[in-house]
């Protein structure tokens, strides 16, 4: 997707302050925090949804949430407590259309969604 901000920064077409990368996966700071950690975790493969989940993409939304499962510890958050969101569509407030899952804490977060 040659026009995709997401698969942009996966290319580092576009700069972004990376905090984990492989082969498959890239997370990286998001550019408007709502919280002191504020990450954003992206297959590389451009996917635009969570409606574009293949079976054969399983073993990479493994290694995503992986991912952000040894972030949250390194960021020293894992105890005290974090939310991962994932915005599909219009109604789901996605504004990206590239798959992305939002790592979000570093503070007590509203209870209670939508
Ligand atoms: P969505 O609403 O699609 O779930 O979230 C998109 C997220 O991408 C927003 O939190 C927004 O701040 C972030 N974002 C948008 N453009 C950029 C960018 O150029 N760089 C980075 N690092 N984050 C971005
Ligand atoms: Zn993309």
């Amino acid at each position: 997707m040659s026009d995709c901000l997401f698969c942009k920064i996966a290319q580092k077409e576009i700069p972004s302050k990376i905090v984990y990368e492989d082969a498959q996966i890239m997370a990286f700071a998001d550019i408007n925090p709502v919280a002191p950690v504020h990450i954003l975790l992206i297959p590389k493969k451009h996917l635009l949804s969570v409606n574009d989940i293949m079976e054969e993409d399983e073993a990479l939304i493994g290694r995503i949430f992986a991912a952000i499962k040894e972030l949250a510890r390194k960021l020293e958050i894992a105890e005290s407590g974090y939310r991962v969101v994932t915005n599909t569509g219009t109604d789901g407030g996605q504004v990206v259309g590239h798959l992305h899952f939002h790592l979000i804490g570093g503070r007590a977060l509203r209870a209670g969604l939508g």
